[in-house]
């Protein structure tokens, strides 16, 4: 039976056509990809208004606040957003299919799991571990591939995965019961990377980490906001990148004043060195 370390080197071997996909694979694909479109494009996502898993570590607990209680004040996802979130799922059935085809044990995908209350969904088991599938920038494949989600995590990736992991200790398909991976696809150019975290600290904390935020999403909105950070060494500072990608930042902060760069757009809470570039009213 094939095991976890030769995952990423096995599922290359596919793709160089040294055998493994078959006519069940290109069906399980196929499959995949037509339930995911049908998932995401036959009717208008509607958001969750209760605690999930996937919600549990995201870093601000205004923003936890506001995904339970107040889905009303959220920004609509552009159409780019969505058809880019396509993207990630084509992607991800593809890498599932590809370890498959490579004849690792495949199981559990998308399989309900329960922590202290909260509902979720994991991705897959794969070998008797854990693996949550992302695709990932260039940027963040190389978060991944140093193993640095402990330290730089603004997605609270770890926490999903130590979720996952913690509703898995009763499960017999998953053997590793300490340590989960990530299998992960670059976007830009096709690269796999398979990045392990030792959990046990996190599964340790999770009765905590869960009770806290069923407090948060019960009381009062939280007046904390994520930080600002500074705009290099210009004096000037610009919101961190979980407000720039949050629904509520215009509800948290109403007042910056937004420029745009070729890199995208930058949102001012303070100038001391005015920028060189258009400024745009949103
Ligand atoms: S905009 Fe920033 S501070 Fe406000 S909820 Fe989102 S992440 Fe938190």
């Amino acid at each position: 039976m094939k095991t976890i370390d030769t995952l990423i080197s096995d599922m290359y071997e596919v793709i160089e056509g040294k055998g493994g996909w078959d006519e069940a694979i290109t069906q399980f694909l196929s499959h995949e990809i037509s339930s995911i479109a049908e998932d995401r494009f036959s009717a208008e996502q509607k958001p969750r208004d209760r605690l999930s898993l996937s919600m549990l570590g995201t870093p601000c607990k205004t923003k936890i606040w506001n995904m339970v209680n107040d889905r009303a004040s959220e920004e609509p996802l552009s159409a780019e957003a969505l058809g880019t979130f396509f993207y990630g799922d084509l992607l991800e059935a593809f890498i599932i299919s590809l370890a498959k085809a490579a004849g690792h044990t495949v199981e559990g995908l998308q399989g309900e799991v329960n922590v202290f209350g909260i509902p979720g969904h994991g991705d897959c088991i794969i070998d008797g571990w854990r693996v949550d599938v992302k695709s990932a920038s260039n940027f963040g494949f190389e978060k991944f591939k140093k193993n640095s989600l402990k330290e730089d995590d603004p997605f609270g990736y770890i926490s999903q995965l130590s979720s996952y992991l913690h509703a898995d200790q009763d499960d017999p398909r998953v053997t590793e019961k300490n340590k989960a991976a990530f299998l992960v696809v670059k976007k830009e150019r096709f690269k796999l990377c398979l990045d392990i975290y030792d959990l046990r600290k996190e599964l340790d904390l999770k009765e905590g980490e869960v009770n806290r935020a069923k407090e948060v999403v019960q009381g009062d909105e939280p007046d904390y906001r994520v930080p600002p950070v500074a705009e290099g060494k210009s004096g000037n500072e610009v919101l961190s990148v979980m407000c720039n990608y949050c629904g509520w930042r215009k509800k948290c902060w109403p007042n910056v004043r937004t420029f745009i760069y070729s890199t995208g757009p930058k949102h001012f809470t303070k100038i001391v060195r005015e920028p060189r570039v258009m400024e745009v009213t949103e």
